[in-house]
């Protein structure tokens, strides 16, 4: 047995858990990150859209909005080589089944003070399905480049030692602190105590909360699709038609493709169980993908056959006919979302003390931008 006394204990090793790392050690605390997956950022911050929220996308959740638009300039100042400014981006309002209209959005934008250029005229778009169309301000980062430089921040950090494969077999309350005994390759079993411990692992978070001895949040989770586009005529510009079952595409960051997701199609199939429980999962066969810990959908075999072309024949009618896609290949992952944003399509990010003392931070992850949250942890 290998005994091992850190100030926190960080468990899962996307953006927001090495964030919080490294924030952490920056103050001068000793810090682990335990990461299931053999690489850190494989999940939710490697697949996503990419967008730098500034908050046009939420016009049914100021609250949102105002936090992205809060985040995006130090996130963008902080993490300048890694986000992609020099794009054209376009909001539209379809003509029929919005939520919103050309009003609202420009009075929404008006509130939060951002960018909203009425367009009436452009060769690319089919202005037969668009009530309106606006050019903005919406800049996308790199979600591989990101991944690159905090893998290499948290890799060689002083203060922080990371756990890849680690697998977290049995927590103990020892009163002022939490024992945490995990298996790592080849045999290992490490004793890690902590005064503090803090669940990032987003699809995972109900099954550590649980591991932990603590409350579920209330999520749903969703086994998404982002498709990678290539468009000779749209050219590396972003479009995202509002606000209801439409859909977007955008620069992912600066690889040079276009991403595409579409509210109809991204998702494939919903779990409302507190863990993420899918048919595809069969334990038995692959136990690196269970309800309470999911795997990596990508690479799966009995991932979903892919929506592409679905999405693609959608976002096609905002556009006139000159303009061509094609698509490429898709990643695949869990998206979760907190029950409670069902009505506004908010997408905060929860940091809830769990547990006095010792101490347990739940952090759900909303949006890329908002990591700045962490900071309010001790
Ligand atoms: C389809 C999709 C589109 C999105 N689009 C955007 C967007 O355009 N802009 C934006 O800002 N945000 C977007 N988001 C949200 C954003 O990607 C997430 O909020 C963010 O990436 C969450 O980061 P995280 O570090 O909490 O989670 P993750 O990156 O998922 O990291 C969690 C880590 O925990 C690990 N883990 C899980 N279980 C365990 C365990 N038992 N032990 C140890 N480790 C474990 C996982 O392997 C993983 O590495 C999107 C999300 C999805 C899924």
């Amino acid at each position: 047995m290998n005994r091992k006394q850190f100030d926190f204990v960080v468990i899962g090793g996307g953006i927001f858990g090495c964030y919080a790392a490294i924030y952490l050690a920056g103050r001068g605390a000793k810090v682990a990150i335990l990461e299931k997956e053999s690489r850190l950022f494989q999940k939710a911050s490697l697949v996503n859209q990419a967008r730098l929220h500034s908050g046009y996308h939420y016009p049914r959740s100021i609250a949102t909005a105002a936090m992205s638009d809060e985040h995006k300039a130090r996130f963008t100042s902080e993490h300048s080589a890694f986000v992609n400014h020099t794009f054209e981006k376009f909001y539209a309002i379809d003509r029929y089944g919005s939520f919103t209209d050309g009003q609202q959005f420009e009075r929404f934008c008006a509130y939060l003070n951002i960018r909203c250029d009425r367009i009436s005229e452009h060769s690319l778009f089919n202005f037969d399905r668009l009530e309106a169309l606006y050019l903005t301000e919406e800049h996308s980062f790199d979600p591989v480049l990101l991944g690159n430089f905090y893998r290499d921040q948290v890799e060689n950090h002083p203060g922080i030692e990371v756990y890849t494969n680690a697998r977290l077999q049995l927590v103990n309350n020892a009163g002022n602190q939490w024992n945490i005994q995990v298996s790592v390759p080849d045999f290992l079993i490490l004793d890690l105590e902590t005064p503090v411990a803090i669940n990032a692992t987003y699809a995972a978070t109900n099954a550590i909360n649980r591991l932990f001895g603590l409350r579920d949040l209330g999520l749903t989770h969703e086994i998404s699709e982002i498709a990678f586009i290539h468009s000779q005529e749209f050219g590396l510009r972003g479009l995202t038609v509002m606000d209801g079952p439409f859909g977007s595409i955008m620069p992912y960051g600066l690889s040079g493709l276009l991403s595409l997701s579409s509210v109809a199609y991204t998702h494939h199939n919903i779990s409302f169980d507190a863990l993420p429980t899918f048919d595809c999962q069969q334990p038995w066969e692959d136990p690196s993908c269970t309800p309470d810990a999911p795997g990596i959908c990508t690479s799966c075999v009995r991932r979903p056959a892919s929506n592409a072309p679905k999405m693609l024949a959608q976002m096609q009618q905002y556009f006139s006919e000159q303009v061509k896609f094609s698509t490429l290949f898709s990643y695949f992952t869990i998206k979760s979302k907190l029950k409670s944003s069902y009505i506004d399509d908010g997408r905060p990010t929860e940091i809830s003390l769990l547990h006095e003392s010792p101490r347990f931070y739940c952090l759900f992850a909303g949006k890329i931008n908002s990591i700045y949250e962490i900071e309010k942890i001790g």
